[in-house]
């Protein structure tokens, strides 16, 4: 069993959380911003400094490979993000560019044998948090293989269209332009010349800490669905208007909403979630009544199953009136849960049990890079315990200690993956 020093993770953390640290614990750094350009600086300099070669290709994605054994041996990657939500926090995404890279400087330093070549990868703009939607990259350079409803969400001529969320005019593919990292077509993550794919990342939620496990051996990505729920009524003054007679749209949206979880909470799902986090309300004026609302809904869970029924409920809401009005419901996007490879899911457990690390299966709530890459090559993923299940914030925290455990889990698992074939 190998083992990643905590010295050099504790440093890298360090040193990583300062490129778009905004002063009070996290990070800003949009992809492509100078906080970003800094990072991948940084990387760069870390990776070269142990031999490591690198490319990039034409969306900026970067790989830095060292050679195994086999020169003509497929590449084993293991890969996340820089680029963070705007008040981020010093380890979603970041977390596992730095496992990647340790677990190369490790083989490297301790000049442990193996045969396929292994690269540390930076995805693109994951959280498209400037220039929207998020996977951007893994999106585009998946694209070929992902199921065509996804995959018309990530048209590389869209993508390089997408405006900039502060200012409206600049668009993504002007940043990548202007960044100095447009590579080349060829470089791309491809089943060619890539054997199979690990990310770590942290857990983002309070599972493994509840449970006393520090490391989650990642089974699957949640099937989800978003739904826009749109109710109609009649504006009119907010002064003369007699109530009886009124068609409140959000009155009706806040009905139907309270129907909603009343009825979803009733099939006793307890690892179903659903969130409304986005509303429209019109005109959106104090002496009127609203005579439009609409609120999303995005729900998930492992069993389709388990979605058909919620996806009953929801559709029950446009038989009805609500306050007397109207409801229409209409689809935003869907995604099936994608599983993980199982052998390399079953390397992920073996390494915490060699390593003696407290860990437990667990499912991703979230979104990640991994689900695309998943289509193109065998996939899976690590979770680090996260301090209070918090992140997307400053205080996200894992500890050194719980972040050396996932590198070296990972540094592990890989080597079962390398002596596979
Ligand atoms: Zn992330």
């Amino acid at each position: 069993m190998y083992k990643c020093s905590q010295e050099r993770m504790t440093d890298m953390i360090k040193t990583f959380s300062q490129y778009g640290d905004a002063g009070h614990g996290g990070i800003t750094r949009y992809s492509m911003s100078p906080a970003a350009i800094q990072a991948r600086k940084e990387y760069e300099k870390r990776m070269k400094a142990i031999g490591a070669t690198i490319e990039v290709d034409d969306v900026g994605d970067m790989y830095a490979t060292i050679p195994g054994s086999d020169p003509d041996a497929k590449r084993i990657v293991m890969a996340s993000h820089v680029d963070s939500v705007r008040n981020g926090g010093n380890y979603d995404g970041i977390l596992g560019v730095m496992s990647a890279m340790e677990v190369l400087t490790t083989i490297v330093k301790e000049n442990i044998p193996h045969k396929h070549p292994l690269t540390a990868m930076i995805w693109t703009n994951e959280e498209g948090s400037l220039y929207p939607p998020a996977m951007m990259c893994s999106g585009i350079v998946c694209y070929d293989y992902l199921p065509e409803e996804i995959r018309s969400g990530f048209r590389y001529d869209d993508m390089m269209a997408s405006k900039s969320i502060l200012d409206h005019t600049s668009t993504f593919g002007e940043a990548l332009a202007k960044s100095g990292y447009q590579g080349d077509k060829k470089y791309r993550l491809s089943p060619d010349r890539y054997k199979c794919y690990f990310e770590t990342h942290i857990e983002q939620g309070p599972i493994l800490e509840d449970n006393g496990n520090d490391i989650g051996v990642v089974d699957c990505v949640l099937g989800m669905f978003n739904y826009k729920l749109k109710f109609y009524g009649q504006t009119t003054h907010a002064g003369t208007f007699p109530m009886p007679k009124r068609k409140d749209a959000f009155l009706a949206a806040a009905e139907a909403l309270a129907y909603l979880h009343d009825e979803i909470d009733k099939l006793g799902y307890p690892e179903l979630v659903y969130t409304t986090g986005e509303v429209e309300c019109h005109p959106n004026v104090h002496t009127c009544v609203p005579d439009y609302f609409d609120f999303s809904l995005d729900v998930r869970h492992e069993d389709p199953k388990v979605l058909d029924k919620v996806m009953d409920i929801v559709k029950s809401c446009e038989k009805q009136t609500w306050a007397g009005c109207t409801c229409k419901i209409e689809k935003q996007w869907n995604r099936d849960t994608v599983y993980w490879n199982k052998p390399l899911v079953g390397y992920v457990k073996e390494a915490c049990e060699e390593l003696g690390v407290s860990h437990q299966y667990i499912h991703s709530g979230a979104g990640h890079d991994a689900q695309f890459a998943a289509y193109v090559l065998p996939a899976t993923m690590i979770f680090v315990q996260s301090k209070n299940g918090l992140s997307h914030c400053e205080d996200e925290y894992s500890t050194p200690e719980h972040c050396t455990e996932g590198a070296s889990v990972m540094l592990n698992a890989v080597l079962k993956a390398d002596k596979e074939d």
